[in-house]
């Protein structure tokens, strides 16, 4: 259930409503936006009367939230959630959700300190503002790289070190959290959407998360898990759509562009997409991107590659820094469609 505040109600008339909420036992979600104040009330909520809550002299507005997530939900927090990545020395932070396109590029994993400094610094000179390198891989054959693991989390934060930029990598286990202390944005990855211990876990730590979208997850699903993050206390999450399954295999995926608006709709939290994972085809990946900027996305997570064909994972879906580039230049047009810029 929403509370929207008269306009004129007094500060501290809506501190004590808001605590005879917390005394009767319900959690409760405060957004003070440009133009309204709204209180969430979460709880069972079922038996409450509107009318009688309408009374109150601070109540302007009562109105029920239908959909399961609530503190995910724009109704809870009309003004988009902006997300900060990025902190530490010499680090450069950016942000996602304010009218920029914030744009995530690197190689699938990490291999060696030598690939994933150059690749940083490729990205960055084209425009990149965060720097992906996966440690801990999820692979679908146990016989496949599996990622090098903490020692590549120490080359990721060489390659931070040495171009400022903000790092984001893929967290799989709560038992390699303790490791993480210097990455920026906590990837949860396709396959642990719904680990809803690890979600929870999520929630008590003081970093952002990129919570991807699984391959067989409905919009809904994917909602309800970020509610999971935000309910365990951390509201910094970013949606990423990398693709779902569906009858056809001519793409790796099947990218949902139409996800883009209905989420900017129905949530406050920013959205991306991940065009390499969606295609699995290095040559479709420039044009999806820009489709999904145009879309509105509010920033890209790109797979880039020095040497795609040896690459240990996702080589074929991975551009090359030039091709990076060429795209880093044409895509403020697309940008600039939906009132952004990169
Ligand atoms: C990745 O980003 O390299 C990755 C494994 O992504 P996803 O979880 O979307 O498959
Ligand atoms: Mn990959």
């Amino acid at each position: 259930m929403i509370i929207i505040f008269k306009k004129n109600a007094e500060e501290k008339k809506i501190e004590e409503f808001i605590e005879s909420w917390k005394a009767k036992g319900f959690g409760t979600h405060l957004s003070k936006g440009e133009n309204t104040t709204i209180l969430g009330l979460l709880g069972d909520t079922s038996t409450l009367d509107a009318n009688a809550i309408c009374a109150n002299e601070v109540v302007d507005v009562v109105q029920r939230v239908t959909a399961p997530y609530k503190m995910a939900s724009r109704k809870f927090h009309p003004d988009n959630t902006v997300v900060t990545v990025g902190s530490g020395e010499g680090v450069k932070s950016s942000t996602f959700g304010k009218n920029t396109i914030g744009v995530i590029a690197g190689p699938c994993s990490v291999e060696t300190e030598e690939q994933v400094v150059e690749i940083a610094k490729a990205v960055k000179k084209a425009g990149a503002r965060f720097l992906r390198g996966g440690a801990f891989k999820p692979r679908t054959s146990p016989y496949a790289f599996q990622g090098l693991g903490k020692k590549g989390l120490e080359f990721l934060l060489t390659a931070k070190k040495e171009t400022g930029l903000p790092i984001v990598t893929e967290l799989m286990d709560i038992r390699q959290l303790k490791y993480f202390d210097d990455v920026d944005l906590i990837q949860i990855g396709a396959r642990n959407m719904q680990n809803f211990d690890l979600l929870k876990e999520m929630g008590k730590v003081k970093k952002p998360i990129l919570l991807k979208r699984g391959m067989s997850a409905t919009v809904k699903e994917l909602l309800m898990s970020a509610e999971y993050i935000m309910a365990s206390g951390n509201e910094n999450v970013i949606l990423c759509e990398r693709g779902i399954r569906t009858f056809d295999n001519y793409t790796r995926n099947c990218m949902d562009i139409s996800i883009i608006p209905y989420l900017k709709r129905e949530s406050h939290l920013p959205v991306i997409i991940d065009p390499s994972h969606a295609a699995g085809l290095r040559w479709m990946v420039p044009t999806l991107a820009k489709a999904a900027v145009a879309a509105g996305a509010d920033g890209l997570i790109i797979e880039v590659h020095n040497n795609p064909e040896k690459a240990l994972c996702d080589g074929e879906q991975s551009l090359r820094p030039e091709e990076f580039a060429d795209l880093m230049k044409i895509l403020p047009k697309y940008a600039e469609l939906d009132g952004k810029r990169c």
